[in-house]
């Protein structure tokens, strides 16, 4: 922690969190990933476990966007759900799921649903 310390106030507060795009600063309670140059402020530290966190910074990484970037649009997870249903009956190409779970996490991650809320949804969802 000591080396991220002097690497927070040399580039003057100036960094942001790899999860929700805050600015970071102070260098208390942050996280840094072993896995890559991100930084994760002590609000996400909070909210989020280290393995939450390590696997919304490789999404973000490869899709783009943050946590809640899209929190202010209009968003129902049932509908979008039900539109994913009927695009997937639609197309005749075989599906991968994984690629299309990530993809829906995505889309939920950048609407700021966690993972156990959306966990939570669907099962009430499906019921
Ligand atoms: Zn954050």
């Amino acid at each position: 922690m000591n080396s991220l310390k002097i690497f927070v106030n040399s580039l003057d507060n100036s960094l942001k969190c790899a999860i929700c795009r805050a600015d970071i600063k102070n260098n208390t309670n942050i996280y840094q990933s072993e896995h890559n140059f991100g930084i994760v402020s002590s609000k996400c530290c909070q909210r989020f476990s280290i393995k939450d966190i390590e696997w919304m910074m490789k999404i973000f990484l490869a899709y783009g966007g943050y946590f809640a970037k899209l929190k202010d649009q209009n968003f129902s997870l049932e509908r979008y759900l039900c539109n994913l249903a009927e695009d997937l009956t639609k197309k005749e190409k075989v599906l991968d799921l994984n690629e299309l779970n990530i993809k829906f996490i995505h889309e939920i991650l950048l609407h700021g649903i966690t993972i156990q809320e959306y966990q939570k949804r669907l099962e009430s969802f499906l019921k």
